[in-house]
């Protein structure tokens, strides 16, 4: 029986390490496709153009936004982010599970569109150990650690938007109980024609 594939998205705290732990899915599973982002910011030391993110100036993101080729798209931290729309729903349609990493307010977008997804928050195992891991990650300034662990804590306030949440305290658990998480809503009894 040919069916739908699921949309799962995955969002949490900046820092909360929800990289790591889809990073860790996607080595396990091959059944499963990560969408990667278009964002505006610059690459970090080790992030490869189409693997981690598709880099992209101001003008060429607003266009794609006008021509409606995004699924979301939010402005975080003074940048751009967002899905590209085509290959999610090509995915889709084939009947692959599409994983989305993306910020609480590109994830809200896209249960208002799409919301028999599947969605699922990260949650650091304490607020210290998150401060830690976003100062611990040395990429940021001091400026910006502050506005990111602000905003952690509003996004932590919007978790019941969310169908699931995961406390990442080790990285191979968190992985697991999201391989828990996706094997369970594949055997879901959903109406039909959705
Ligand atoms: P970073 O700059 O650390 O890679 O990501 C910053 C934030 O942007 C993270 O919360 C990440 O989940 C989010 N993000 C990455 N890609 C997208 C996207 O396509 N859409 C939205 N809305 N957020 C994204």
């Amino acid at each position: 029986m040919m069916r739908r594939g699921l949309l799962l998205v995955v969002s949490g705290p900046s820092g909360v390490g929800k990289g790591t732990i889809c990073k860790a899915l996607m080595k396990l599973r091959e059944d499963i496709v990560l969408s990667v982002s278009m964002t505006t910011r610059a690459p970090r030391v080790g992030e490869t153009e189409g693997v981690n993110y598709f880099f992209t100036d101001h003008k060429t993101f607003e266009s794609m936004i006008q021509n409606g080729e995004l699924l979301e798209f939010a402005k975080v931290y003074d940048n751009y982010y967002g899905t590209p729309k085509a290959f999610v729903m090509e995915q889709l349609e084939k009947g692959m599970d599409v994983l989305l990493e993306i910020d609480i307010q590109g994830a809200l977008k896209v249960k208002e569109q799409y919301p028999e997804g599947v969605f699922i928050f990260i949650l650091p195992p304490t607020m210290e150990e998150l401060r830690n891991r976003i100062v611990g990650r040395g990429t940021e300034t001091p400026e910006a650690i502050d506005k990111r662990f602000t905003a952690a804590y509003n996004e932590i306030d919007l978790m019941e938007n969310y169908n699931y949440f995961i406390f990442n305290d080790r990285v191979d658990l968190a992985t697991t109980r999201l391989i828990s998480i996706i094997e369970a809503e594949r055997l879901r009894i959903r109406p039909k024609f959705v």
